[in-house]
């Protein structure tokens, strides 16, 4: 009798612990959502801009300023940064003054005083990682949201917003003499492993018109950097599968546009907030490149149920090149 009692409390405890460890698995499974309204007629706008912190320096008041001109003309609803939001090295802590130098103090148009959706880099790491994350930025200024990896849900598009870094193994094996903060990121293995069942869960689920996939790292780019490997054997298969039509990021100093060919995903980099790599080409590797610009810009994009346009943008605030594409059709036109 005392021995049932005693298996009876050991099953119970056991139970509780299996209920904690699904609880614990149910909150991991899932991103942090934000959902983000559309405007009466249903359509969205927003800009995606990258690699741009310097306090203004190498035109990134230039660019900021452009960016209010043009978020005002397509009254847009949110900002993206595609990440390396401050340089060199990041943040140093909550209260570093680089964030208004670099953030507050430039974007500051009214058509950009907008949430802006915000990713890490690699300069990112290499500073206090976790201040950008920190609430206290964004009792700083409320247009801050910048998390390792989130969904944002604005009902004809859930944009997916990946923290791209840990996946590249340079980082862990040859830093070039920089110092990564990699609290939060207990083994990469682990963590890629998390990330990428985490992101292919959500899209699977995803019934938006259009998915897009927001990383600092490009999967796919003829700059600098070039394509990022790990990308291509670890993300892009489940891009593939799960019918993704953008992938933007930052990282190269540049604005470009490379067509998939394997499937319809569009590979968009905006990259060029501030300091720029003219003539960085890679003379190599350049199939399915439809635009390619080596200066200061970025990028606007605007989604209807059945349409989305791209348009690159120079430092005058001048549209280099515009790219449409028809939900029905899924074809260039
Ligand atoms: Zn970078």
């Amino acid at each position: 009798m005392g021995g049932d009692l005693c298996s009876r409390a050991m099953a119970l405890v056991v139970g509780a612990g299996l209920v904690l460890v699904l609880a614990l698995v149910s909150v991991h499974a899932e991103l942090q959502r934000f959902e983000q309204p559309v405007k009466p007629d249903g359509s969205l706008s927003f800009l995606v801009v990258g690699d741009w912190g310097r306090r203004g320096d190498f035109n990134q008041s230039q660019v900021a300023l452009q960016m209010g001109r043009i978020g005002e003309e397509l009254d847009i609803d949110f900002v993206v940064s595609t990440g390396d939001n401050f340089y060199d090295n990041g943040l140093t802590g909550e209260l570093d003054p680089a964030f208004e130098e670099s953030f507050t103090n430039i974007y500051t148009a009214k058509s950009l005083q907008k949430q802006w959706y915000s990713v890490l880099g690699n300069h990112d790491y290499r500073g206090d990682v976790e201040a950008q994350l920190s609430p206290v930025l964004r009792r700083i200024d409320t247009r801050w949201l910048c998390l390792r990896s989130f969904i944002v849900n604005a009902e004809l598009v859930e944009i997916f917003f990946l923290d791209t870094t840990p996946f590249v193994l340079s980082y862990f094996t040859d830093s070039e003499g920089h110092t990564y903060d990699w609290r939060g990121i207990k083994t990469r293995r682990t963590y890629i492993a998390n990330l990428l069942k985490d992101v292919e869960s959500a899209l699977k689920a995803s019934t938006a018109q259009w998915k897009i996939v927001v990383g600092h790292h490009a999967i796919r780019s003829i700059s600098h950097h070039g394509d990022t490997k790990e990308l291509i054997k670890h993300l892009l298969p489940i891009l593939r599968a799960n019918t993704v039509n953008f992938y933007m990021n930052g990282h190269d100093h540049c604005l470009e546009h490379i067509r998939d060919s394997e499937s319809p995903i569009q590979f968009l980099t905006s990259g060029a907030g501030s300091k720029a790599w003219r003539g960085d080409i890679k003379q190599t590797n350049r199939g399915n490149v439809s635009f390619f610009y080596d200066g200061q810009g970025f990028m606007s994009v605007r989604l209807t149920r059945s349409n989305a346009e791209i348009v690159f943008y120079d430092v005058f605030g001048e549209a280099l090149y515009t790219w449409n594409v028809s939900k029905q059709l899924h074809s260039a036109i």
